[in-house]
């Protein structure tokens, strides 16, 4: 795991917690619902497709295109004064077509819409880490 991002700790609540913890560990886990099969983000205790309470946290790869970004130059704390400008990525999962995780953007260029992206799991403050993602094309 490289270092960046994140300079504030999250508040995880009971729904979010597995995510914080996967993330921690370098991985990215999804809830999956297991009365129909779809994934949820963020976590929530009911399936929004067909109402069941039943899910499993699965493991992902997190592999998916870009489907919007945008640049931030204002820090609206300070703990960001150092970190902007950065960009936010949201990326459409190849797991799911309707799945759209936000997180990190990991290269100096800006995201191109559609392009195919790779997860990274980068480390931040206090043990929590957050889902970033660069180009297939720069992955070595
Ligand atoms: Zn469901």
């Amino acid at each position: 795991m490289s270092r960046a991002f994140l300079p504030f700790p999250p508040t995880p609540d009971r729904d979010s917690q597995p995510w914080w913890d996967a993330l921690a560990a370098g991985e990215l886990r999804l809830q999956r619902c297991s009365a129909c099969g779809a994934l949820r983000w963020p976590a929530r205790a009911i399936c929004n497709r067909c109402r069941s309470f039943e899910a499993a946290w699965e493991k992902q790869d997190g592999a998916g295109t870009v489907a919007s970004w945008v640049r931030t130059h204002q820090a609206f704390s300070p703990a960001l004064r150092e970190a902007v400008p950065y960009v936010v990525v949201q990326v459409r999962l190849d797991a799911q077509e309707d799945l759209l995780l936000i997180g990190g953007w990991l290269v100096e260029r800006e995201p191109v819409s559609g392009e195919a992206v790779a997860l990274e799991i980068v480390e931040g403050a206090d043990g929590y880490a957050l889902p970033c993602w660069r180009p297939v094309e720069s992955v070595a």
